[in-house]
């Protein structure tokens, strides 16, 4: 009975994933939380990303930020894809597609 109820959460979490795709939240085809929409990407000291990526971090007013390369994530491919995707820091992972944060983001990007 647990297997089913896992296994209709998944369902429902991949209906939900096609569905914010569908509607035109592609993360390939937009980029804009990891570019031009934020200046900076902010890290905890504890997250594990500082220790896996050192070389990543940049210290900013006493602050950790994920290093940029001009107005976009250092971490950004040109293809929109995150270079570090399974080690990418919390600050990211909390990041919900369809969420305020991304309305806003496609919005300072111009994507609306
Ligand atoms: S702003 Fe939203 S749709 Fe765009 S890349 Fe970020 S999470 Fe994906
Ligand atoms: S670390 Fe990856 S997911 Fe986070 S802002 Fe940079 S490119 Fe985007």
């Amino acid at each position: 009975m647990a297997h089913m109820v896992r296994g209709a959460g998944a369902a429902a979490r991949i209906a939900k994933a096609d569905a914010l795709t569908a509607a035109g939240f592609d993360c390939l085809s937009c980029g804009a939380c990891c570019r031009e929409a934020y200046h900076a990407v902010e890290v905890s000291r504890r997250d594990r990303f500082v220790r896996l990526h050192p070389e990543l971090i940049e210290v900013v007013d006493g602050r950790l930020n994920v290093r940029r390369a001009g107005p976009r994530c250092g971490c950004l491919g040109d293809d929109y894809r995150c270079s570090v995707y399974a080690d990418r820091p919390k600050t990211c992972r909390d990041f919900e597609r369809g969420g305020e944060n991304c309305l806003e983001a496609r919005q300072r990007v111009g994507l609306g």
